[in-house]
């Protein structure tokens, strides 16, 4: 396939162009890995919640993919999901790039229900308004946790506790970027 590159604007083989390609690193903070700097995929993050964005996150999900072939013990991988609002599941997405014999995606089976967008939102609005997570995936399992981007930790520390009650053991969670790290 040919794209017009996302950033320049030149013809390229993929949505971004070779000059524009995304410097990928292997960040590791508390349990939390990332691979991409936050100010790196910015703007395209922004593609999350247009019809195009899932060819965005297929694009970014690359290192997830990389990073899951080291895995050689049995686990299973928890996106964090919210109730949808494009035809597709953007960190879906990157729990399917973790897929090998190994590691298994439970799809569908950690959403929140509250539906509140956090980006851009204060801590205080965060606290104010937590997440809701519904949680019907497989118990007395071992877990990689799945989002795109840690901001303050919050959703991540909602969603452990959640799993927690259903006797899930969340190894370590992987997004694409932990802007904490900043
Ligand atoms: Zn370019």
């Amino acid at each position: 396939m040919i794209f017009r590159c996302l950033k320049c604007g030149k013809l390229s083989f993929d949505i971004l162009c070779k000059e524009c390609d995304i410097e990928v690193n292997f960040y590791k903070k508390d349990d939390v890995v990332s691979f991409y700097r936050y100010d790196d995929i910015e703007f395209l993050l922004k593609f999350k919640y247009q019809k195009n964005g899932s060819i965005v996150f297929k694009y970014l999900s690359k290192p997830f993919a990389k990073f899951a072939k080291e895995f050689k013990f049995k686990a299973f991988v928890i996106p964090i999901e919210s109730k949808r609002e494009v035809g597709y599941s953007h960190t879906a997405i990157l729990a399917k790039a973790l897929k090998t014999s190994y590691l298994t995606p439970l799809y569908s089976s950690l959403i929140d229900k509250s539906n509140v967008r956090y980006a851009g939102k204060s801590l205080e609005f965060r606290k104010n308004h937590p997440r809701e997570f519904i949680y019907n995936g497989k118990s007395g399992i071992d877990a990689i946790l799945v989002d795109d981007v840690k901001t303050t930790g919050l959703t991540i520390t909602c969603a452990k506790e959640v799993l927690k009650k259903h006797n899930v053991n969340v190894l370590f969670s992987v997004v694409l970027s932990d802007k904490s790290l900043v």
